[in-house]
């Protein structure tokens, strides 16, 4: 007898998993948000060895509940605040799941020519979406990646390219090459800048607006002078449209002027904020992108109702990032690659095998519709303003301004305690919500003292959710 699930019991089984994941997303509000688990609760719970006999499905559904389940920290939860939202929605979910259904590996155009042409038909959708000038019939063009980090590693590749002509790919770094962040840049380009061997202790921090937390750039200019009268190469400079810590958005316009003026690979990191550009109002965020970037990265799969891994990414031009990247083994060669009228993604991302990623993003598209989309941030953007509006009257709490976008910033006031003992104090109170399993929100520093963060935009959350998390921080900040 065959080993392989026939059609009647994928069928079957399949009727029974989209029926367990609709029951765990209507039920999931009434789950510890955070997973209560200690280490090693999880692998203790599983067998030791795997089964020389298969077993049935039901006995996999079965131990998801009992097992796995208990070790979720629910990000899908209403009243998940934590670093920034992975929304996953019903389009996104079945996107991914006629992604896993169709099986497709789409390295090359020629192992699946729709892998690669809805690929190319979804980034261009989704720059007009955001108002971006990316277009793939012009010498740029976008692609889908993992994550922002990638996205971030392949700009550096690009741009080690294009300053090196080349050279980089052959006889690797022979420069004292650097690479530009602010202190509010993700640690991404710290570990790329490892990765590709330029070296983290090659990347400088530019200093920023103490208000803002944006990046200065005429520190910016004036480092890059610096540098280069050192005899140092410069190749890249980040900009982030949404930092981590506290969603600041760098002035891209000033930062692209001087990255001009240098000859400097302007990379845009817009992970969390880009997205909010499908509202027309905030466009401005990427005010500068049009005229400056010479790449530049946003996660649907954060704020924008996309299941985890997808960042759209677009190079202004494509020629430095496939010339970095592309390798002609023989067993890869064939016609449409030979004939120059295919887009071959291999060469536009790290690994060679790659998903179909392009499935979810456009199901998300299709069936929000512009409309759809630009409510759902406007519900996150109003649900953040209530939010923001409630702790700056409150006496016993301190907002940070100016509250960007979905996300809030504030710290409790502790007049009694030292600044430290204030900090350990905010932590404390941190630790004791989400050890409640009501809520989970996490903490940054802000000029070396500790904020909370609380990012709004969950595809289930609504006020009523944001209202009681402001409850309970108020009660146990009372309580305490
Ligand atoms: N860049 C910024 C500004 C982020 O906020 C994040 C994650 O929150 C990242 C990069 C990393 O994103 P990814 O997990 O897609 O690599």
């Amino acid at each position: 007898m065959s080993p392989h699930m026939t059609s009647d019991e994928f069928r079957e089984y399949g009727k029974q998993v989209v029926d367990w994941i609709a029951d765990y997303l209507d039920t999931v509000e009434s789950r510890p948000v955070r997973s209560q688990a200690e280490p090693g609760d999880v692998r203790r719970a599983l067998p030791e060895h795997p089964p020389e006999h298969g077993e049935g499905f039901a006995e996999i559904l079965a131990d998801l509940d009992r097992v796995v389940l208990p070790g979720i920290t629910h990000w899908q939860h209403p009243s998940f605040f934590a670093y920034y939202p992975a929304n996953s929605s019903g389009p996104g979910i079945l996107g991914d799941l006629l992604s896993s259904g169709l099986g497709v590996q789409g390295m090359l155009w020629a192992t699946s020519p729709a892998c690669t042409e809805l690929e190319t038909v979804a980034v261009d959708w989704f720059a007009e979406l955001l108002g971006l000038p990316f277009r793939t019939d012009g010498p740029g063009g976008g692609v889908i990646q993992d994550s922002a980090s990638s996205a971030s590693l392949l700009a550096i590749i690009a741009a080690l390219h294009r300053i090196s002509d080349g050279t980089v790919a052959q006889q690797g770094i022979t420069e004292r090459h650097m690479v530009y962040v602010s202190t509010e840049t993700h640690s991404a380009l710290a570990k790329a800048a490892r990765i590709v061997g330029i070296g983290a202790g090659n990347v400088r921090v530019v200093g920023v607006d103490q208000k803002t937390l944006a990046m200065d750039p005429e520190a910016l200019d004036r480092m890059l002078a610096e540098d280069r009268a050192a005899g140092a190469a410069p190749v890249l400079v980040c900009a982030t449209i949404g930092t981590t810590s506290t969603a600041a958005i760098d002035p891209i316009r000033a930062v692209g002027e001087v990255c001009r003026r240098h000859g400097v690979w302007l990379h845009i990191d817009a992970a969390y904020a880009g997205v909010a550009a499908v509202c027309p109002e905030l466009r401005w965020v990427n005010d500068g992108v049009a005229e400056y970037a010479d790449s530049y990265a946003t996660n649907p799969h954060k704020w924008l109702l996309t299941n985890f891994d997808c960042t759209t990414m677009w190079v202004a031009d494509r020629e430095p990032l496939v010339a970095a990247l592309s390798i002609q083994p023989e067993f890869l060669r064939n016609n449409a690659t030979s004939s120059g009228a295919v887009v071959d993604y291999r060469d536009w991302q790290i690994p060679l095998g790659r998903r179909f990623r392009a499935l979810k993003l456009w199901a998300v598209m299709r069936w929000y519709g512009a409309e759809g989309l630009r409510e759902h941030v406007h519900t996150g953007l109003a649900q953040a303003a209530s939010l923001a509006s409630w702790v700056a009257e409150d006496p016993h709490f301190a907002l940070h301004e100016p509250q960007t976008l979905g996300l809030v910033c504030f710290r409790p006031r502790w007049p009694a305690l030292s600044e430290e003992d204030a900090d350990a104090a905010t932590l404390r109170l941190m630790e004791s919500l989400n050890n409640s399993g009501a809520l989970y929100l996490t903490h940054t520093k802000v000029a070396g003292r500790v904020v909370l963060r609380m990012a709004l935009g969950g595809t289930r959350t609504e006020q009523r959710h944001v209202e009681a998390a402001w409850q309970a921080i108020r009660a146990e900040y009372r309580g305490t």
